[in-house]
């Protein structure tokens, strides 16, 4: 038997007097989370939770967040973290989705009431009888009909709780998929799996210029704990490490700046848009970002492309080293650059301990090294399948392997380069086009702040490559100014012949351009 739960355990025994959770004004020790972690799967428990039940969790990056994901575990049943900007309906199809016995909802603000809205959800969510409000304010807790408190489900329960058994290979986490190309899906992670990315991913940190991270270690997480980046490569190897995670609810820029300096942040973790707009803030206001250069030794980005410039700016002003990562919600993270090495910018690095990755050709078989083809993984970091999705599941494990579902290529030294994803390849006129390239070279312009390319429709190529840009601040420049520049810059075929300039772009939960929202608006003729 083996629990992620026995993480939480192990350092309430070993570092009870350890910060492990920051999150506004709430300061939780480890030996203090894992007390509220007991009471609710105690809690749980005597509603009737089983383990191998799934139990969803409706919540920001607040306090509640880890008492809940832990308390969960510790009942031996299942995390299924939800976004939270789900509207009603949505949530009622998560919880109906993955069969969820019992939900934990922060109660939410007055201009998104969680609880309220998780409430109508239950009229159609059949299985789920146990409705948890975990409450903002906890002096003057929500009154909603057929919801208990947070209080009442913890109300005399003892601080202590034995793990009940379970199988390393038992769904520790249900993960829903970004929705990036599609209807997110929930991946099933097992506790194998999970614990040896976080040994991994711990082992890949540890020689962290002069701080380890076991000692006093900080690290910020801005994007969501509801997905893979933040939970997986962020809080999850943040509590293996026995160190502390501090968490800002909802992304913010001046917010993340003024947390960096208070609390002597060494290590951020963000997605590649988090970055631009921080990196922004601090050149538009002249901060001062010295004392968080001091503290600050690692930066680690994933989840999205990050441009080159980006990466290299960002690292200049606030003096560190930023590292780049890659992976999913299906298999955690698959590959870092690593600090005991070279990194190569543009890389994703080498895959991490165990894991095989390979690049196919259509025909399923590897390419030679350098050559583009999609990239495809075995080893124990793959999910066990999309749940009740036996269908996705068979598509994407093919042979042996699972097949991501992005295009890259791998170099002589092993370093992996992701190109794109398959679905947003460009075909013009024949060519193969790819966003991500033609994105890398206009974020060399001056003027240009953040750019995304997609393919539209097109009558006599099939597809054009069209670039919506945001031009920095002040910056002139026109359309067509820039077309012309990108000429210089690109073969014919591929530089963008269509230019519009926007105030901002279609960003989604967890912080990723949405290609398809702009792809759907173009349809509905409004891009
Ligand atoms: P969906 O699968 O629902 O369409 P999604 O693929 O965005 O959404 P996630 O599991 O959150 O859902 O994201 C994984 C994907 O993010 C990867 O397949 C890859 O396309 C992209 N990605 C992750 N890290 C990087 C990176 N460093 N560079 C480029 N792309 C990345
Ligand atoms: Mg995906």
């Amino acid at each position: 038997t083996y629990s992620i739960a026995s993480i939480l355990d192990h350092h309430a025994v070993h570092r009870p007097d350890r910060l492990a959770v920051i999150a506004g004004p709430a300061r939780l020790t480890y030996a203090q989370l894992a007390a509220a972690a007991n009471q609710i799967a105690n809690g749980l428990r005597a509603r009737g939770i089983q383990p191998g039940d799934h139990v969803a969790l409706s919540c920001p990056n607040i306090a509640y967040f880890p008492m809940a994901f832990f308390g969960i575990l510790k009942a031996g049943a299942v995390v299924v973290p939800l976004n939270v900007l789900l509207k009603p309906r949505e949530i009622a199809y998560h919880l109906n989705d993955c069969d969820a016995k019992a939900l934990l909802c922060f109660e939410g603000l007055p201009e998104l009431p969680m609880a309220q809205m998780a409430q109508a959800a239950l009229q159609e969510a059949q299985l789920c009888q146990t409705f948890v409000v975990m409450p903002a304010n906890p002096e003057s807790p929500p009154a909603l009909p057929g919801a208990i408190t947070l209080a009442e489900l913890m109300a005399g329960q003892p601080p202590t709780c034995e793990r009940p058994p379970v199988s390393p290979f038992d769904t520790a986490l249900m993960l829903y998929t970004s929705g990036t190309t599609g209807q997110p899906k929930g991946a099933e992670l097992t506790h194998w799996q999970l614990i040896l990315n976080f040994v991994h991913l711990r082992e890949l940190l540890l020689p962290t210029v002069d701080v380890r991270i076991e000692a006093d270690f900080k690290v910020l997480s801005t994007a969501p704990l509801f997905h893979a980046t933040a939970l997986i490569a962020q809080f999850g190897v943040v509590m293996y490490a026995g160190g502390t995670s501090v968490l800002l609810p909802r992304f913010d820029p001046k917010q993340t700046i003024e947390t960096m300096i208070a609390e002597r942040i060494n290590s951020w973790a963000a997605v590649p848009t988090m970055y631009w707009a921080l990196l922004n803030y601090a050149n538009e206001h002249n901060i001062d970002v010295s004392p968080i250069a001091e503290t600050l030794k690692v930066a680690n980005v994933g989840a999205a492309p990050m441009p080159v410039e980006l990466m290299r700016a960002f690292g200049e002003k606030f003096k560190t080293l930023v590292l780049e990562g890659y992976g999913m919600s299906e298999t955690g993270v698959l590959s870092y650059n690593q600090l005991t090495k070279p990194a190569k910018p543009g890389t994703v690095g080498q895959p991490l301990m165990g894991i095989e990755i390979r690049v196919h050709d259509e025909n399923d078989q590897p390419v030679p090294t350098g050559t583009v083809g999609e990239i495809v993984v075995r080893g124990h970091c793959v999910m066990k399948g999309y749940y009740k999705r036996p269908e996705a599941t068979a598509e994407a494990m093919r042979n042996g392997w699972f097949h991501t579902g992005d295009l890259g290529f791998i170099d002589e030294d092993g370093y992996i380069t992701i190109v794109d994803r398959k679905k947003d390849l460009i075909i013009r006129g024949g060519y193969n086009v790819y966003p991500r390239e033609i994105e890398e070279v206009m974020m060399t312009h001056p003027a240009v702040s953040l750019v995304t390319v997609i393919g539209v429709p097109d009558e006599r190529l099939g597809e054009e490559v069209k670039a919506y840009v945001v031009r920095k601040p002040g910056a002139t420049i026109t359309e067509d100014e820039l077309r012309d520049w990108c000429k210089e810059q690109m073969a014919a075929y591929k530089y963008p012949r269509l230019i519009e300039f926007r105030t901002e772009l279609p960003i989604g939960p967890t912080g990723k351009v949405l290609k398809r929202a702009l792809r759907e608006g173009l349809a509905q003729g409004s891009a």
